[in-house]
């Protein structure tokens, strides 16, 4: 009767949603919200909306199951930055404190401005080395803004609404930081940043999944939680929808086929090649590689609805060869697993029957994403076994049929895809370690 339940929430570009599982990885209860739209000065209040989802999602959360919560843990969107102040406390109940010295900065927003100066200072092409990267929105609000500087500290999304749930100022984990310049094979932040001025900005970072503390007393009595519950460091939001396919083993992988075709393999060994924008996470004692190609749904999409894909993929034959070599793209370039500013989308000669050319269109994609696999092999990464499957494309059992004779491996859909559901096994590891 009183068993432990983990709850994982998740931070999407377009909503939030959180999952409640138990150790043996059974939802008992989940629900999606949208971001409120409140406006600041006209632009979006994204703090402000991020704030009142959480509490949103935590009041979602069928009161009898609350106080079952052993832990929690939470992913939010990558390179999303906050800069605050260290020394106004947050208090749920008063509105205007604890707010962020700046606007966020979003996942996708570029300070191209800060790109030189990182440039000159973190080795070349390193993961910093992008104008969306954290350290360059760092580096653009620590050279534009005329604040007081001297009790700011910077926060990525995930931290500062975990900040909301346990209190403890400035830590975060080596997922989210990883784009700051956090080293997670030194464990540390290497020394180049170290010497920077604004170096005193940055987080504590501990693994993902770690305990940090209970969960704040007046959020816990407010909700209804229970006295012992803690709350854990969590993750990107990519790295939690790897996460909820439990592809626990050194060559498991994750094709996810949506708009764009990604993968993700878990690997022995770390992996890191900018031609090919190539780069692993750590995941504790292992690695995550992951790349990411152009081709993709989108390309699906433009040429055929939903209800034709599935039609159509009724009539194919997927242990049949296609002889159709496409290169489906939405627009020229491609940079992984062919590293080629200029390649042109290649989607001829579309023959008469539609049949055969959806035919020809999934099977050269399967054949990119073979590729892919191997390049991975060929810059060292562990040979991948087998490959669960995310994303639209996921539910086409006759594609999924066809890459598994292209591939010469097990394929099959992945049982879980929610980045929430990856969070709550965060919040489960952080509660068994403890
Ligand atoms: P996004 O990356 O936008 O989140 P989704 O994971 O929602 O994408 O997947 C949407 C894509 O899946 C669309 O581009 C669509 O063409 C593709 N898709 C939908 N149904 C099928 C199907 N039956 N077979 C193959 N692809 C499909």
């Amino acid at each position: 009767a009183c068993e432990r339940l983990y709850l994982g929430m998740d931070f999407g570009t377009s909503g939030a949603r959180y999952a409640l599982i138990d150790k043996q990885g059974t939802i008992h209860a989940e629900r999606k919200r949208q971001y409120p739209q409140y406006m600041r000065e006209e632009t979006m209040d994204w703090a402000r909306s991020w704030k009142t989802t959480l509490f949103s999602l935590l009041e979602d959360i069928p009161v009898h199951l609350r106080p079952h919560v052993a832990s929690i843990s939470l992913d939010g969107t990558s390179a999303t930055t906050l800069i605050i102040d260290s020394v106004v406390s947050e208090c749920i109940t008063c509105s205007n404190t604890g707010e962020p010295l700046a606007r966020p900065y979003l996942y996708n927003e570029s300070c191209p401005d800060a790109l030189p100066v990182v440039k000159s200072i973190a080795p070349v092409n390193h993961t910093v080395c992008s104008g969306s990267s954290t350290l360059c929105k760092l580096v653009s609000w620590w050279n534009n803004d005329n604040s007081d500087k001297t009790s700011t500290i910077l926060l990525h999304q995930a931290d500062w609404l975990l900040w909301l749930l346990h209190g403890q100022l400035g830590v975060s984990d080596y997922n989210n930081a990883l784009k700051v310049g956090y080293d997670p094979e030194l464990d540390s932040y290497p020394r180049w940043l170290l010497s920077q001025p604004y170096s005193r900005l940055l987080p504590v970072v501990k693994a993902p999944g770690t305990s940090i503390a209970h969960l704040k007393e007046d959020v816990r009595t407010l909700f209804g939680f229970s006295e012992d519950c803690i709350v854990c460091t969590g993750t990107t939001d990519s790295i939690a929808a790897f996460l909820a396919a439990r592809a626990t083993k050194p060559g498991k992988a994750v094709t996810s086929l949506g708009s764009t075709l990604a993968i993700k393999l878990l690997s022995t060994t770390r992996i890191e090649d900018a031609r090919y924008g190539v780069y692993s996470h750590r995941l504790d004692d292992k690695w995550l590689v992951g790349g990411a190609s152009n081709t993709g749904g989108a390309v699906l999409k433009e040429i055929f609805t939903d209800e034709q894909l599935e039609k159509l993929s009724e009539h194919i034959n997927p242990m049949e060869t296609s002889p159709l070599d496409y290169y489906p793209l939405k627009s020229v370039g491609e940079r992984f697993p062919v590293a080629d500013p200029k390649m042109e989308p290649r989607l001829h000669p579309r023959p008469e029957s539609d049949v055969e050319y959806l035919h020809g269109i999934l099977e050269s994609i399967a054949r990119i994403e073979a590729k892919a696999y191997s390049l991975l092999k060929d810059l060292g990464a562990t040979q991948v076994e087998e490959v669960f499957t995310a994303g639209g494309g996921a539910k086409n059992d006759k594609w999924t049929r066809i890459r598994e004779r292209v591939l010469g491996l097990p394929v099959s859909r992945a049982t879980q895809t929610e980045a929430a559901y990856g969070a709550a096994l965060l919040a489960l590891k952080g509660a068994q370690l403890m």
